[in-house]
């Protein structure tokens, strides 16, 4: 049964052997709410009523458990965090109202002025602005290394940094980050090691199981898997959960208990829809790679893929995202997404439905293209995430989108011709 500590983060029930599919399920999920339920009440109330002005109090210095406010905590809340810190087999969990939300209260509650932070030059677009703008302007220095080279990395933590902030794959180029080897760089230099986990879910990585302190999740993506709820959640080590617990306590971001509910649903499928999503996209990867109208297609999973080796280390399947270039550029790109019958255009991933878009629109809308393309994001990129649709259906559209790049070619011709 989820308990909370008093004020704090959720702890995650005792670990069991149950496999993720099972613990997707059954985790975190407390019995015994008014009436029997089997599944958990969304708790829509702002704040709990006491008899007594001495269990009051119990409860609100952490003697006895229960909650206060839900600006703090709230039940169905506290369920969502349970089911996240033990599918991430995590001591605690804490969540947010987005996954920027979570990412913004980590680093703020783990970094005083002075601090530096290192991390890699690809991350999420807002998660970039972090280290871009907000973070130095509050004094806190901030190191961007080259994504994929670990010696780099290794030379900046050996001189001791405060953390060591990651994300694999990343978004939207797919380049992977040798989680085993930078945590104990980080580790062995004192820094705290926190990993965006978004795209590869705890059903293909778990960066705590790899040296990681900290792992962070956009659970509006694939946890909760249904595009129809935003959410955030930080699951870890629980000393370090509470300060990010604390921290949202006061500046307010905290998950809705109707996103959470809805989240905990979206959840009791995710071993499902990844490892559909994940052979999906290995199978629309190859077939991408090898058509004439692709100029390039990242996705771990392909063997020429520069980090596949590292990806085959850390990961049991390779997600349900790819990226590929197209020919003919912006013009190119254009053309493919106004055809694909079998994908929303927006501003999502990690949904049921296959959902596509450009840089521009979506991972890094919130940078200029100057900074996209310092930040080495070519301006031609498709991202594709992949839902759970027949993957032969998928390809047989991405097929007749493709075909549209030469076909609007030639109507251009004959317009010239004229
Ligand atoms: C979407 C995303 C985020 C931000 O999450 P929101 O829930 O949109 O705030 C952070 N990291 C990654 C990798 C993402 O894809």
């Amino acid at each position: 049964m989820a308990t909370t500590t008093g004020s704090g983060g959720t702890i995650a029930p005792a670990p069991t052997r149950d496999g993720i599919a099972t613990a997707a399920v059954w985790a975190g999920e407390p019995r015994g709410h008014a009436g029997a339920p089997t599944q958990i009440p969304v708790v829509h109330s702002v704040s709990y009523g006491y008899r007594d002005l001495a269990g009051w109090i119990k409860a609100a210095t952490g003697s006895a458990v229960g909650h206060i406010y839900s600006r703090n905590t709230n039940p169905t809340v506290s369920a969502f965090e349970a089911k996240v810190a033990a599918l991430e087999g995590a001591q605690a969990a804490t969540s947010c109202a987005t996954g920027m939300a979570a990412i913004t209260a980590t680093l703020l509650s783990l970094l005083s002025p002075g601090d530096t932070v290192v991390s890699q030059r690809d991350t999420y677009g807002g998660t970039s602005q972090l280290f871009l703008h907000l973070l130095p302007r509050l004094g806190i220095r901030v190191i961007l290394v080259d994504t994929e080279d670990d010696a780099a990395y290794e030379d900046v933590l050996a001189e001791g940094v405060t953390l060591l902030y990651l994300e694999t794959p990343t978004n939207p180029t797919l380049k992977v980050v040798d989680l085993a080897r930078l945590a104990k760089a980080g580790r062995d230099g004192g820094a705290l090691v926190v990993v965006d986990n978004t795209f590869a879910t705890p059903v293909n990585q778990r960066p705590l199981a790899l040296g990681a302190d900290l792992v962070i999740h956009s659970a509006t993506k694939f946890l909760g898997g249904h595009a129809d709820a935003l959410g955030g959640v930080v699951a870890g080590r629980s000393d370090l959960v509470q300060r990010v617990y604390e921290h949202r306590e006061i500046t307010g971001a905290s998950l809705d208990p109707h996103a959470a509910y809805l989240l905990l649903r979206g959840m009791k499928t995710l071993a499902l829809r990844v490892a559909r999503q994940s052979a999906s996209a290995l199978e629309i990867a190859r077939f991408l790679s090898a058509h004439p109208q692709v100029r390039a297609v990242h996705y771990p999973g392909l063997p020429e893929h520069p980090r596949h080796a590292v990806a085959c280390a850390q990961m049991s399947g390779f997600g349900g995202v790819l990226s590929f270039e197209v020919q003919g550029g912006a013009d190119g790109v254009a053309a493919v997404l106004s055809r694909l019958r079998l994908a929303h255009l927006a501003a999502n991933l990690g949904a049921v439905e296959t959902v596509v878009g450009s840089p521009a629109t979506t991972s890094h809308v919130e940078c200029t293209a100057e900074e996209r393309a310092s930040l080495g994001i070519p301006e031609a990129l498709i991202r594709y995430s992949v839902g759970i649709e027949e993957p032969a259906d998928l390809i047989a559209d991405l097929e007749q989108a493709l075909s549209g790049i030469g076909a609007r070619d030639v109507a251009a011709l004959a317009a010239v011709e004229d």
